[in-house]
């Protein structure tokens, strides 16, 4: 079976950044992009403007941004296979992982398979409906954007998330409503008194969002009670989840320190507890989770790896 220097797994900024690090390191890197783990390229597939980037002083789209980073990882010499990573057996070095079609071994192993934004399911919310036209898993990244100014704006959720989005968010709307399902929020006591004591936010207690709907772009949300069940139709920008991330880490049970909410824990820099075994980008931070600190801890991983290599087998 085909041994491999350094294998990275996950596509997103964090995964190229890591390959263009290694591969000009002459590290020879085989990077798995994923296939049905969600979009290759991670995702900034999903998005379509990107301004926050810097070195894109006019925005960029997502894919053409992501086009930039692959090319960028190929030219080097990246190998990049359009699988997803099954298993990985990482009880003994060299590592032994199983891909959909390729096995092989690996002497380090860069994690980077990101994070995917929890929605829900609910009609309009969907791609090829109102996704990325007023529906988003990211006011960071998304509030700003014209479409949303002055417009009364939506946030499901009621956990710190949902509060900073929707504190975020009264920068650009007319109003930000939280809708909760509750009659209490999961928020921290202080995030919760900002919320309430803002006069821009308002929330919709006992109340879920069951459909959005426009015309190329959100322009109302049909909201529930749900204990009396009587509907609403209401005048809406856009609506944001701000219902939690899922790490991509199920592949990794039982072989990997991960935090209770599923998260790679990572030690100085980008080790975990496995030696030779690094992790970048949001499947290891549930706290920024950009595309530029994706990209940074991405080169920090390749240099850590380069590093453990080097003292390793002397390379
Ligand atoms: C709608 C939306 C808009 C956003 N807009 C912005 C923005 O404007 N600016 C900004 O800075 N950030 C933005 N973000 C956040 C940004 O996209 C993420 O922070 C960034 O993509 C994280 O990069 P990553 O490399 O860690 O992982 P990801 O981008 O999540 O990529 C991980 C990749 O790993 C692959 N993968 C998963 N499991 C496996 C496996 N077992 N085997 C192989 N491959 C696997 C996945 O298919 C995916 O391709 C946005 C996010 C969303 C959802």
């Amino acid at each position: 079976m085909k041994r491999v220097k350094l294998l990275i797994i996950g596509s997103g900024p964090a995964g190229y950044t890591a390959a263009i690090y290694a591969a000009r390191a002459n590290l020879f890197p085989v990077l798995f992009e994923g296939f049905y783990t969600g979009p290759a390229g991670g995702q900034l597939m999903t998005t379509t403007e990107v301004e926050n980037y810097p070195g894109f002083p006019e925005g960029v789209t997502g894919p053409e941004l992501i086009e930039r980073f692959r090319a960028q990882a190929i030219r080097f010499g990246t190998e990049i296979l359009g699988e997803d990573i099954e298993s990985v057996d990482l009880s003994s070095a060299p590592f032994k992982v199983k891909g959909a079609k390729t096995e092989l071994f690996a002497d380090a192993i860069i994690i980077s398979t990101g994070a995917t934004a929890n929605r829900l399911e609910i009609p309009g919310a969907g791609d090829g409906e109102f996704w990325q036209k007023g529906v988003t898993a990211c006011a960071v990244c998304d509030g700003a954007a014209p479409i949303f100014r002055n417009k009364p704006l939506y946030v499901v959720g009621g956990g710190d998330t949902a509060i900073e989005e929707a504190i975020f968010l009264t920068k650009f709307g007319s109003k930000v409503y939280i809708v909760h399902r509750r009659n209490e929020l999961r928020a921290s006591k202080i995030m919760q008194e900002r919320a309430l004591k803002h006069p821009k936010i308002e929330i919709l207690w006992d109340s879920v969002v069951v459909s959005v709907n426009g015309e190329n772009i959100v322009k109302t949300v049909t909201i529930e009670n749900v204990h009396t069940k009587k509907q609403e139709i209401r005048e809406a920008g856009g609506l944001f989840f701000a219902i939690g991330h899922t790490p991509n880490t199920s592949f990794l049970k039982g072989q990997i320190e991960l935090y209770p909410n599923g998260y790679i824990k990572v030690f100085n820099g980008s080790h975990t507890n496995i030696e030779g075994v690094f992790a970048a980008g949001d499947v290891q931070d549930h706290i920024y989770r950009q595309a530029v600190t994706a990209a940074g801890s991405g080169c920090m991983a390749a240099l850590d790896a380069e590093r453990w290599l080097s003292e390793k087998f002397h390379q």
